[in-house]
């Protein structure tokens, strides 16, 4: 790979005799920057925004900002900046001393007036690249600190390494031999694939907005309704995060909550959310933009509601049947769920078009994700909106069609089921855990599930019909419903064993509430007990095995709900993975691993293991999987147009 082909041009703006000012206005993110940096002066428009980005896309900037900007703002902010890849506002690029001048007028006029009154001064104090970098005590501990936090928080991301490196050589070479490793390092994360799988996330985020349904309707082709005034009802966990995002996009918001006393703890723990998040952005609070009650008769004039109440389809239906006698003629009603069938809630409420899921995450005010449900009935008005107001929320929001657990629970189901065999066939916790945690998730299966507690899948599975008493034991204890089963979630649940809320789970803690892991002899000779008592025997699984039954299980059904038409491609289902689930963005969602991987190897591998245990549905390949790989494997850009053919001969 030959260098960027902005050096030349950097370069001789650098060495020319006359000053050159940058007059920066709007965004100047990685070559933008870059060029400014060969400039001997820079003047930012106040409302401009700065930054080198390119880590963000797996890559570093390589028009010698690596090799500049540790020279101009000195080593930490520069390893700061180019490490996260963090904007800056023009106030604080002034402050870390990028810019020279911010102005609130015309930028080029000011930068003309700068050039003149500093005609005839010297410019060798200006050019960058022929300067080292500000003396800094103890370089050595501080790359030495800085990568081993880069390391831990990149979860086997290469480009934030490589950026460490580039301003590494900045520190300690001079400019020439800096921009060779510079120029080396790109090359490197050039030809990965974790650039080709961040740049595939940040089109797929943009590609999600252009949402379709089924029906025809799409997102061009259908208006949003204006939204003004929101209301939540219901003030739990959900409740209070998604009044907290509705408030702080400056909407107003009707808050109802029935019980007394939860709505005074609610109102206190909103106020308080609202104020740390404004103060972290520097804005004022927007405390009376919310107005809560005990009766849901406030809601009359709203435009749009969201109902988070018990998940419980009987009161739900049942708010849903008074907020249509409540509200306006056209209000929306929202449905933040993730267990219950919005379809059968839109059929029992007067106006099926006007409902829709909005499947938050908690906390609902920081979780990047959304789902927005549509039924068969749901109008494209009703889409839009809240693909809009998600928008607005600053959400990734993602449209998909109704089904049990829509895209994200529905494929984490067949996930952790796996998870689960592989304890009985003589994994552990900490080995499945470390196998996933090693791929990139932020948590394995064992440690996520401590932390959002174990009874919440018990109550599920016990709904379901599924739980029965520890007791019975042999290989029909493990076939329920026609299909293999693992009670062990449910036997740690019988032992009071929830999770870090209890102290206990798959692991122990210090005390209930602990945050910090630590293996727990007693579970270990629990499942030795369990797998006994079964006439299991434990076998050696590594964590090639673990990687492929968990992911290709929860690939598997992605590939079912793209069959479906629950999801409208794959980018939909990996902009949930990477948003809300903690995939690995630089490996790009499930379903641009599986196109990375081969679709070829990936049906391999599930024929293998079905062959293994034909008593597990997920793990039967998809027909869509197997019709891709007859048709030759298409690159996933091309999957949708090939699921249509496919669609079209059946
Ligand atoms: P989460 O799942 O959000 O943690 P919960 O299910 O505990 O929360 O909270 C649901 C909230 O909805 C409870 O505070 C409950 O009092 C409230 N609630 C239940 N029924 C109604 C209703 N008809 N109107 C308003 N609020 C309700």
């Amino acid at each position: 790979m030959t260098g960027h082909p902005l050096i030349p041009m950097i370069h001789a703006i650098e060495s020319a005799n006359k000053p050159v000012v940058a007059a920066i206005e709007g965004s100047a993110l990685g070559g933008g920057l870059e060029l400014a940096l060969g400039c001997h002066y820079r003047i930012a428009h106040s409302k401009a925004r700065l930054g080198l980005p390119e880590v963000s896309l797996g890559l570093l900037p390589a028009a010698g900002g690596s090799q500049r900007l540790p020279r101009l703002i000195g080593v930490p902010a520069a390893l700061n900046l180019i490490t996260t890849g963090r904007h800056v506002t023009a106030a604080e690029a002034l402050q870390l001393g990028i810019v020279d001048q911010v102005t609130d007028h015309n930028t080029v006029d000011a930068a003309v007036k700068f050039a003149l009154s500093v005609a005839g001064r010297s410019l060798d104090p200006r050019r960058i690249s022929t300067h080292p970098c500000p003396q800094q005590p103890d370089l050595d501990a501080l790359f030495e600190e800085v990568m081993q936090k880069v390391r831990q928080s990149a979860r086997g991301a290469i480009a934030p390494i490589a950026c460490v490196q580039a301003v590494r050589a900045a520190a300690t070479l001079p400019y020439a031999q800096g921009m060779e490793r510079e120029r080396e390092l790109m090359a490197t994360l050039f030809t990965s694939g974790q650039a080709r799988a961040l740049q595939y996330c940040f089109f797929a985020e943009r590609a999600v907005g252009r949402w379709r349904m089924p029906s025809g309707a799409r997102w061009d082709t259908s208006k949003s309704r204006p939204v003004h005034k929101a209301a939540v009802i219901g003030l739990g966990t959900m409740g209070r995060g998604i009044t907290v995002a509705l408030a702080q996009t400056g909407l107003s918001v009707i808050a109802v909550e029935t019980q007394e006393k939860q709505l005074m703890e609610a109102k206190q723990a909103i106020s308080g959310m609202l104020e740390r998040g404004a103060k972290r952005r520097g804005v004022a609070p927007a405390l009376d933009g919310v107005i809560y009650s005990q009766n849901i008769q406030a809601v009359a004039d709203v435009d749009l509601v969201i109902e988070a109440v018990f998940e419980d389809i009987a009161l739900k239906t049942k708010v849903f049947q008074q907020l249509s006698a409540v509200c306006k003629p056209g209000t929306l009603l929202c449905t933040n769920t993730s267990a219950l069938d919005v379809d059968q809630l839109a059929s029992e409420t007067p106006n099926p078009e006007l409902v829709v899921g909005m499947h938050f995450f908690a906390p609902a005010h920081v979780m990047k994700l959304l789902e927005v449900v549509y039924g068969p009935r749901s109008s494209p008005q009703a889409v839009a909106t809240a693909m809009q107001l998600g928008k607005k929320m600053g959400k990734a929001s993602v449209a998909v069609g109704n089904c049990r657990g829509f895209v994200g629970n529905r494929m984490l189901k067949p996930y952790i089921e796996e998870a689960f065999f592989l304890l009985e066939e003589g994994a552990t916790p900490e080995l499945v855990d470390q196998a996933l945690e090693e791929f990139g998730f932020p948590m394995g299966v064992f440690r996520m599930s401590d932390l959002s507690g174990l009874d919440v899948g018990w109550r599920v599975r016990k709904g379901d019909g599924l739980v029965e008493p520890g007791t019975a034991s042999g290989r029909f204890a493990r076939i329920r419903q026609g299909r293999r089963y693992s009670p062990l979630g449910d036997l740690l649940c019988e032992e009071g064993r929830f999770g870090q809320k209890t102290g206990r789970g798959w692991y122990q803690y210090d005390k209930p509430g602990s945050r910090v892991a630590r293996s727990d002899p007693w579970l270990h000779s629990f499942l030795g007990a369990y797998r006994a008592q079964h006439g299991l025997v434990a076998r050696r699984i590594d964590h090639q095995e673990v990687l492929e039954r968990c992911l290709y299980a929860l690939i598997n059904e992605g590939f079912h709900i793209l069959d479906d038409g629950i999801a409208a491609g794959p980018e939909d289902i990996d902009v949930i993975y990477v948003s809300g689930y903690g995939w690995p963005r630089h490996r790009g969602g499930p379903m641009f691993y599986a196109n990375m991987v081969g679709l070829a190897k990936v049906l391999e591998r599930l024929e293998h293991y079905q062959q293994l245990h034909p008593e597990v549905p997920h793990l039967q390949p998809s027909s869509l999987l197997r019709r891709l790989v007859a048709s030759g494997s298409p690159p996933i850009h091309k999957w949708g147009e090939a699921i249509k053919k496919l669609h079209s001969q059946l």
